[in-house]
């Protein structure tokens, strides 16, 4: 079996998530291949085929001349998947390859089971196991699923002549707007999860993050539910954060919030159920009901 896998770059750099697709590949025990759209001072450390096309010359982000290289590779390559990170890039360039081709794609790929890959569905609360119908399939992992790997070694470097033309330009990033709390530079994390019940518990979830000298972070349907603002969200669609201290309290431990959370160096989870998933990687989960066990927490480090 094997695999093409596409890594990303922004600014110049090569994104860590990359090395996530080396672990889905070595789940799979696929032969790799790999395209980076980047420049020659930032190659990964990976000692197979790459094909390298020059981001100066083609832009970093541009899914019409990227899509022509990907399609170059896979006539080389003929790999049975080919695999995107579920990143804005990922997600906006997969299809136009699937379409191309007119083979199908799995996204959001979370786990690889026997000759399949399991996906989320219904808000993540459930999953589903899809195989392909094609020879070769399209896939994309979601951030955070595979354990990042770095195989070693330096590449085999195949440039890829660059296309000119297509019918975007990248013009360049912007900046996210300013936010009012910033949870990536915070030693200690207190978060709130749908467990904590209403809105006016959080107060009781922010009285142990100042009691720590933290900030307040939330799981995203404390956000959609408007309890705390966008700022606060810890996940694949909030921050990714790596405290010192990270206090998960009423979070299940979806694989999107693991996602943002899971390289802090101590987690402690308030969880009533035990076999809650944020067990898996708490180095302490605590069985109780939050709104008892908070309080009474807060009350010891006020002392
Ligand atoms: C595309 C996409 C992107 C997403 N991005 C994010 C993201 O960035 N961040 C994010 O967090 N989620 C994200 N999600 C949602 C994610 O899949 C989960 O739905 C979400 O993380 C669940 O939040 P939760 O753990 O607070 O709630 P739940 O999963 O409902 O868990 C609540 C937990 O609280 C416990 N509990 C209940 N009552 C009590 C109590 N009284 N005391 C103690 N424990 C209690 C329960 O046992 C349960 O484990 C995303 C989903 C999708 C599809």
């Amino acid at each position: 079996m094997k695999t093409l896998l596409i890594g990303e770059y922004r600014e110049g750099k090569l994104l860590d998530s990359t090395y996530e697709l080396f672990g889905f590949a070595s789940q799979l025990n696929a032969d790799t291949a790999m395209l980076l759209v980047g420049s020659e001072a930032q190659l990964p450390a990976y000692g197979g085929a790459l094909y390298l096309a020059d981001a100066a010359s083609c832009g970093e982000y541009n899914p019409d001349l990227h899509k022509q290289l990907i399609l170059e590779a896979v006539q080389k390559e003929s790999p049975d998947y080919i695999v995107f990170l579920h990143s804005s890039y990922g997600w906006d360039l997969a299809p136009r390859i699937a379409a191309s081709l007119n083979i199908a794609q799995i996204s959001e790929v979370i786990a690889a089971t026997d000759g399949g890959f399991e996906v989320g569905c219904c808000n993540a609360k459930m999953r589903r196991t899809v195989k392909a119908s094609s020879a070769t399939a399209v896939l994309t992992i979601q951030a955070g699923a595979f354990p990042a790997v770095q195989p070693g070694g330096s590449p085999t470097v195949q440039n890829l002549a660059v296309v000119i033309g297509g019918a975007l330009e990248f013009v360049g990033y912007e900046p996210a707007e300013k936010k009012d709390v910033d949870l990536a530079k915070a030693e200690i994390i207190v978060s709130a999860g749908r467990g904590v019940g209403k809105k006016d518990n959080i107060t009781v979830i922010q009285a142990l993050a100042t009691a720590l000298g933290g900030e307040l972070g939330a799981s995203r349907p404390v956000v959609d539910a408007e309890w705390v603002s966008h700022s606060h969200q810890v996940g694949t669609t909030g921050q990714t954060v790596s405290p010192k201290l990270y206090v998960a309290c009423g979070i299940s431990g979806a694989i999107q919030h693991l996602a943002g959370m899971k390289k802090s160096d101590f987690i402690l989870a308030i969880n009533k159920d035990k076999d809650a998933p944020i067990g898996e990687i708490a180095d302490v989960l605590v069985v109780a009901d939050v709104m008892q066990f908070v309080p009474a927490l807060t009350a010891k480090v006020a002392r």
